[in-house]
């Protein structure tokens, strides 16, 4: 199927303003709205196609790669792809064109059509705090939340206000015409219901507080001021669907080790003595100590690599590495014969730096890593 021209579906001239703009959708949108048309879905196509067009056309940017390019300016990126709007875009766009209260005061929700938002409770946040091994490998844990849920044994009854409906109607005169306008009930809040019967301790909506505790699985990869979402986690409504729990990650620094990405950044301090003579060395890592073997005349700067003591890729299986970037400690006291001893080596051939010996220098080796 071809697109349509959008300044043919809103019916308005290239060279439309804003306002013409504006108005035409406004009509596109009363004309076919899902709610005047039900079950209708030419009048769907219509109306979605209208919105797409209007999204496009409004905005000074989008309309001006549209003049440019066609649909192909602003398809893909930031546009629409093939599918075109969801239907939750359009109506959150009517706040624009309606002014205030929104395209609803005209129609009325209620009904639970299709693409309009279900009643939900509200999100629920908590932060987490992980240490760097249970960011690497992922780890389960119990989170303790205090929940709005439904109270046991708390009835509801219809709303008398509205009968159900959730919403008061009258019949208002607009520019466009009669039109019914539709507000939310306030007896029951949109619920269509209000509580009946409730134990004592439950609140106006039957609501009580209550604290569980919730298993999550965090996945290895995560991390600082990631945030994790387990859908109907949230605070329960009556009539409606449980609000989410966000769980937001804060990573605590380790004390010696530093995370680089999916690596872990270790430095390791060793004596110019171990360095030249060569050594068995402890390192930490994220699963606890392991030995590594520095090899005799190892320069400053040399980083080691532990294949795959890093960090879990949070979307796929791989591992990162643990780096160690090894450090000559130049001691800063010396004793009498210690001074005597170095005094003595002073001269030899073998202490005076000539860094052409070792294939690659320092600074060759660090751009390796970045
Ligand atoms: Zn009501």
């Amino acid at each position: 199927m071809t697109k349509r021209d959008y300044y043919e579906v809103l019916g308005v001239s290239k060279t439309a303003s804003q306002d013409e703009i504006k108005k035409a959708y406004r009509k596109m949108a009363i004309k076919y709205h899902p709610d005047k048309n039900p079950d209708n879905p030419e009048a769907e196509e219509m109306f979605k196609e209208a919105a797409e067009a209007y999204e496009v056309l409004s905005n000074q940017e989008k309309r001006q790669r549209y003049d440019q390019f066609g649909h192909q300016g602003v398809s893909g990126n930031g546009g629409f792809g093939g599918g075109g709007m969801n239907m939750d875009d359009i109506f959150s766009q009517f706040g624009d064109i309606f002014g205030g209260g929104g395209f609803e005061s005209f129609f009325g929700g209620g009904g639970g059509r299709g693409g309009r938002r279900a009643k939900k409770g509200t999100n629920l946040r908590v932060k987490l705090k992980l240490t760097l091994k249970e960011v690497a490998n992922g780890v389960e844990k119990k989170i303790k939340v205090k929940r709005h849920v439904l109270a046991d044994g708390v009835t509801f009854k219809t709303c008398s206000t509205c009968q159900g409906s959730g919403q008061i109607k009258k019949v208002v005169n607009t520019m466009l015409g009669q039109m019914v306008s539709a507000s939310t009930c306030p007896s029951c809040g949109g619920n269509g219901q209000i509580v009946d019967k409730k134990p004592a301790n439950a609140d106006a909506k039957g609501l009580v507080i209550k604290e569980e505790i919730i298993p999550i699985n965090i996945p290895g990869g995560v991390a600082d001021g990631m945030q994790l979402s387990m859908s109907g986690k949230g605070n329960e409504t009556p009539g409606g669907i449980p609000g989410d729990l966000l769980i937001v990650i804060e990573e605590i620094e380790d004390e010696v080790l530093q995370r680089d990405g999916n690596n872990v950044v270790f430095n390791l301090y060793v004596s110019f003595i171990d360095a030249a003579l060569g050594a068995q060395i402890e390192v930490p890592t994220i699963d606890g100590k392991v030995k590594i073997k520095l090899e005799p005349g190892t320069q400053s700067g040399k980083v080691l690599r532990l294949k795959g003591k890093g960090i879990k890729d949070l979307n796929g299986y791989a591992k990162g590495d643990q780096l160690i970037y090894v450090n000559v400690w130049t001691p800063t006291q010396l004793t009498r014969e210690e001074r005597t001893a170095l005094e003595n080596l002073r001269a030899s051939q073998n202490f005076i730096p000539d860094p052409g010996k070792t294939e690659k220098n320092f600074f060759d080796k660090m751009k390796e890593f970045f």
